[in-house]
């Protein structure tokens, strides 16, 4: 289904694809706003087929939400980005945390799912930032959903394994101490790495990110993604597969579904998200990391710029993204060599 699939990735470089990564996110956060939470089969009856921006409004029809409004997902995810450049890029748990309690302390705590804001309570209490609430119903996509920043200052210079691993789990534990939410923030963050490296094309990027991550219900669901996303199908058999897969906040389901999506996209964000969206459940989430992974593999300057020119916030994500990418090169050591050429 994606032309783009195929094309050569000429003049993306790696800032277009830290840019495209952010951008991809934000547009997908903001594309499944709308319809969060229904399921498939009332949004086809609601919408027929959403394909742009809509807003959300309450069932007598009164806004909620404009077109473009981007949600906890970005936000949250912009905290690590503000976070991991003011420290140089290591995960520094207190300095994001003080970053997640300004946003709870705000209007964007509607957003903030249950155990993000249970854990910031008791870390505002406590003054621990690694003691994230764990259980079972834990198990939810609150790491993942903002976890792609790490996966792009680990795309540049040389990758070490255990780092990151390390680095993912102590940006989860702010918020999260079960360990399919912090192995799906692996996941993404893995995934969105190699996307940005192309280390692994679209298509089999389900497999090599299973080969990495611990096994369990993350893992079995992404694996099975991988072996349903066929992108000649039909955008039925598409949303049948993604009701398979599941679409739920539960982080196995919609990590495994943004996989699905991002496999079917190859490169085309439009298509993706789309997915995302009209396949129900938690379709914002879903379709801001198969945003993350779809943007991160086509950059910036590949990503339709209607989608891009009404999201609000993106003049912010525009300065945001390359100060990333410059904290990637400065830790990699690669800063000065780059500014003496
Ligand atoms: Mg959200």
């Amino acid at each position: 289904m994606s032309a783009s699939r195929n094309e050569p990735r000429a003049g993306h470089d790696l800032s277009d694809r830290f840019l495209g990564c952010l951008l991809g996110l934000a547009i997908g956060d903001a594309f499944g706003m709308p319809v969060e939470g229904m399921p498939a089969g009332v949004i086809r009856s609601q919408y027929g087929w959403v394909d742009r921006y809509m807003p959300r409004t309450d069932s007598a029809g009164n806004e909620l939400e404009a077109a473009g409004e981007i949600t906890d997902d970005t936000e949250m995810m912009l905290c690590h980005v503000e976070s991991l450049v003011s420290t140089g890029g290591l995960v520094d748990p207190e300095n994001t945390g003080m970053r997640f309690l300004r946003l709870f302390n705000s209007e964007s705590r509607r957003f903030m799912g249950r155990t993000t804001q249970l854990s910031l309570i008791r870390a505002d209490e406590t003054g621990d930032f690694q003691a994230g609430i764990g259980g079972e119903h834990a198990a939810g996509n609150g790491v993942a959903m903002r976890i792609a920043p790490i996966g792009l200052i680990h795309s540049v210079g040389r990758f070490n394994a255990e780092v990151f691993v390390r680095e993912v789990m102590r940006a989860g534990l702010i918020t999260h101490s079960n360990p399919e939410a912090i192995n799906g923030g692996v996941a993404i963050a893995y995934g969105v790495r190699l996307q940005v490296t192309g280390e692994a094309p679209p298509e089999v990027l389900a497999d090599e990110v299973c080969s990495f991550i611990d096994e369990d219900e993350v893992s079995r669901k992404i694996r099975t993604a991988g072996m349903l996303a066929r992108p000649e199908l039909s955008l039925d058999a598409h949303i049948a597969n993604l009701q398979k897969i599941g679409t739920s906040g539960y982080v196995a389901e919609s990590v495994g579904a943004a996989f699905y999506c991002a496999t079917v996209a190859g490169g085309d964000l439009r298509a993706g998200i789309e997915l995302a969206a009209n396949a129900g459940g938690d379709t914002d989430t879903v379709a801001a990391m198969a945003g993350a992974l779809i943007g991160a593999h086509a950059g910036a300057s590949a990503l339709p710029l209607d989608l891009v020119e009404g999201l609000a916030g993106r003049a912010y994500i525009l300065v945001a993204a390359p100060g990333l990418y410059e904290t990637a090169m400065q830790r990699a050591g690669l800063y000065v060599r780059l500014h003496q050429r």
